[in-house]
């Protein structure tokens, strides 16, 4: 590297990647950035993956887009893409936006925004959105991500943050179920504590269709069919209600609706629950022993059970577990869900939400809608109402009624969205599209405008981690000359759409205003600021300001211990059945299949893909599938196969292994072109998180070729 760094040498951050936020300290002396992790930074405790190790080759990377991009013959995609200057690449996108409102309404151009972004600029790009273009056309990919388990906290506990304890008490916990997460690989450093609590003799349960690392670590490892959790999780209630081991008085002094609850579950049966899920009546019996038997228990979802047409129901019947057995609330325990995505939590409370605002507000709530509005100096009406969900958006680009330009910020929709040859699609219909990353992602390759834009040590901001944690995002270099970041850009649009009075570029002054516009909401950040994170370690919200403005609170690192924040102060039961997944296995595509993560390799791989190491060029895409299925098919380790749905086809190398069910295939979802797993994915959506099913659909397979 030889941008000198702007800070003090010693730069303490966080890792630029997942919602663990290990903390970093990089070291700038106008040499090589190197690179440590930070031994008391309490999730990962001097811990980092080969991603988090490996993420300093992101800053002078080669293939870094060092300047904006346009093409070659304006308006033709098929055309190249050329370097040009920040005011001509503005300029097109200014004249996009004017001229598709013009045309087409202010909902003609639409935002598309990132788990990633720092709060400022999830903030700013909701803001953007509404106040700059007045488009109600706003949403992001973390309704790929988290949407399902936030709609069902929301239901029961009035509030969604992910983890409502710290990452701490997971090693006190005596029993750990975990839920469709695999941390072992998608975030090595939580399992020390783990492996902690189980060194102190904690019980850990995992549910998942694959012996991944985390299963094969646990007491215990449920193998349920994809797509049958809400069934699994209403049989443990079931023999729950049965055995008499539900915490009546938690029920009746801190819940609401329990009746219809326990009416449902009582068709659950145990030889029921094992026809649908192929979980043994022994293992549930197992299962809410330990359950039941321990002082502290905590039950932890994470994308396994979520990413379903089902995935809020499913969310929900493990909370009325949760809430039966009087966890939430209880030292060490209660129900949580682990975030995925770098800033994940905090950007879905900023207001890049179709349906929100910031602090967590809802657009649809005039008291909300007012204070917001008072914060930005607007009138309410100026407001537009909610808009469409991610995939709803992006499935009607270019269509009539649908969004004709286009702004994407921080997200690779061509790979992690569900159906992507749909997606794609629809991309090519737009009359607009502008991109904003740090490399030529596959999204990127299709815009019309692509903007360079800073990355992780290049910038000031805060993120909010799985636990509800604040914390800093701290500069140790400038950006490379010719890029700027997202609030620049924003700011810089504004400006030409002469709404710039509106915005700053400067993340402090962001960070200020966000602050109050949360105050008062669920997720209340007035009484944060950047001196007490930098002193505190981070400050879990909610964290409101006294009256007089101070910042006085202490934050909240445990939810729930007297009280939820419902009106009531009560948490509430939801009555959910099992349904069948939206599609299911038939004579022309006979198995399920189900994506996921793997360790190497960090959401769409558009960052993770190009680091050289070996740790992370070496792993390449392959489809896990059982002994039994590969003979019957003729599949052998290593030849290369075809997996087809009724949305597209994609090939990988085969791996052969026992660690996965006989009639489930997994692929990692990290790639596109012709292994895009997205190619392969179900776009059907839950009803109310609008979560794709990303975890199940039916597919069929053959061999296609040798090693
Ligand atoms: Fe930590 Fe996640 Fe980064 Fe790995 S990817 S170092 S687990 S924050």
């Amino acid at each position: 590297l030889t941008r000198q760094g702007t800070r003090p040498e010693v730069t303490l951050t966080h890792c630029p990647y997942c919602s663990l936020q290990c903390g970093i300290s990089l070291t700038s002396r106008g040499g090589p950035v190197t690179l440590e992790p930070q031994d008391d930074f309490p999730t990962n405790l001097g811990g980092l993956c080969s991603k988090g190790w490996t993420a300093a080759s992101l800053l002078d990377h080669p293939q870094r887009l060092l300047a904006p991009l346009v093409r070659e013959v304006r308006g033709d995609r098929t055309s190249p893409l050329r370097p040009a200057t920040w005011d001509e690449a503005l300029g097109q996108v200014v004249d996009a936006i004017t001229a598709t409102q013009a045309a087409y309404g202010r909902d003609g151009v639409g935002c598309f925004g990132g788990g990633g972004l720092t709060n400022e600029k999830a903030y700013a790009f909701g803001k953007f959105a509404r106040v700059a273009l007045g488009t109600a056309m706003i949403d992001y990919n973390g309704r790929f991500c988290m949407s399902s388990a936030a709609t069902a906290s929301n239901k029961a506990f009035g509030i969604d943050r992910g983890l409502p304890f710290p990452l701490l008490d997971v090693a006190r916990a005596e029993t750990v179920l975990l839920v469709g997460s695999n941390p072992a690989a998608t975030m090595p450093p939580a399992m020390q504590h783990l492996d902690a609590g189980r060194a102190a003799g904690a019980t850990h349960v995992v549910v998942d269709p694959r012996r991944t690392p985390t299963a094969a670590g646990a007491a215990l490892h449920l193998a349920p069919l994809p797509g049958t959790d809400l069934a699994l999780a209403n049989g443990l209630l079931h023999l729950a209600v049965r055995e008499g081991l539900v915490d009546e008085q938690y029920v009746a002094t801190r819940t609401t609706g329990f009746a219809p609850v326990r009416a449902a579950v009582g068709a659950y049966w145990p030889d029921r629950v094992e026809r649908i899920t192929g979980v043994s009546v022994a293992d549930l019996r197992r299962t809410l022993e330990v359950l039941t038997s321990a002082r502290s228990a905590m039950i932890l979802t994470a994308r396994g059970a979520e990413q379903h047409s089902s995935g809020t129901d499913t969310a929900s019947a493990w909370i009325n577990l949760a809430l039966a057995l009087g966890l939430p609330g209880r030292e060490f325990s209660g129900y949580g869900t682990v975030t995925g995505q770098g800033n994940g939590q905090g950007g879905r409370e900023h207001g890049q939400k179709a349906d929100q605002l910031p602090g967590y507000r809802r657009l649809a709530d005039p008291a909300d809608r007012a204070h917001v509005a008072a914060v930005w100096g607007i009138d309410p009406d100026e407001l537009p109402e909610p808009g469409l969900s991610a995939f709803e958006m992006l499935d009607r680009l270019g269509t009539p009624g649908g969004v004709r330009t286009l702004l994407l910020l921080a997200s690779n929709v061509v790979v992690s969205a569900p159906d992507v040859n749909r997606v794609r699609e629809r991309l090519g219909a737009l009359d607009f599209l502008c991109v904003s990353d740090i490399f030529c992602s596959e999204s990127a390759e299709l815009a019309d405008v692509v903007l360079p834009c800073a990355q992780w040590a290049e910038e000031e901001g805060t993120m909010t981690n799985l636990e509800g944690r604040v914390i800093r995002r701290r500069q140790a270099l400038p950006p490379p000359e010719g890029v700027h970041d997202d609030l620049w850009v924003m700011k810089a649009l504004a400006d030409r759409l002469g709404r710039g009075a509106y915005f700053s570029a400067d993340p402090a002054e962001v960070f200020a205003e966000l602050r109050r516009a949360s105050a008062g909401g669920v997720a209340d950040y007035s009484g944060i600021t950047y001196d007490r994170i930098d002193a505190e370690q981070g400050v879990f919200w909610p964290c409101p300001a006294t009256p007089e403005g101070q910042p006085d609170h202490p934050g909240t690192p445990r939810l729930f211990a007297d009280s939820f924040p419902t009106p009531d102060g009560r948490a509430r039961f939801v009555r959910v059945e099992h349904h069948d997944p939206a599609e299911r296995p038939d004579a022309a595509y006979p198995y399920v299949l189900t994506t996921g993560r793997l360790m190497a390799q960090y959401q769409s791989g558009t960052q993770t893909r190009r680091v050289p190491a070996p740790s992370q060029s070496s792993v390449q895409p392959e489809a896990q599938l059982h002994p039994d299925l590969a003979r019957r098919l003729g599949i052998g380790t290593a030849d290369i196969v075809r997996l087809s749905t009724r949305r597209g086809a994609a090939a990988f190398r085969a791996r052969v292994t026992d660690e996965i069910r006989a009639d489930t295939v997994f692929v990692p979802f990290h790639w596109g072109g012709a292994s895009a797993a997205n190619a392969l994915t179900n776009p059907a959506l839950d009803p109310s998180s609008k979560m794709p099913a990303f975890k199940v659909c039916a597919v069929a397979v053959e061999r296609i070729g040798a090693p």
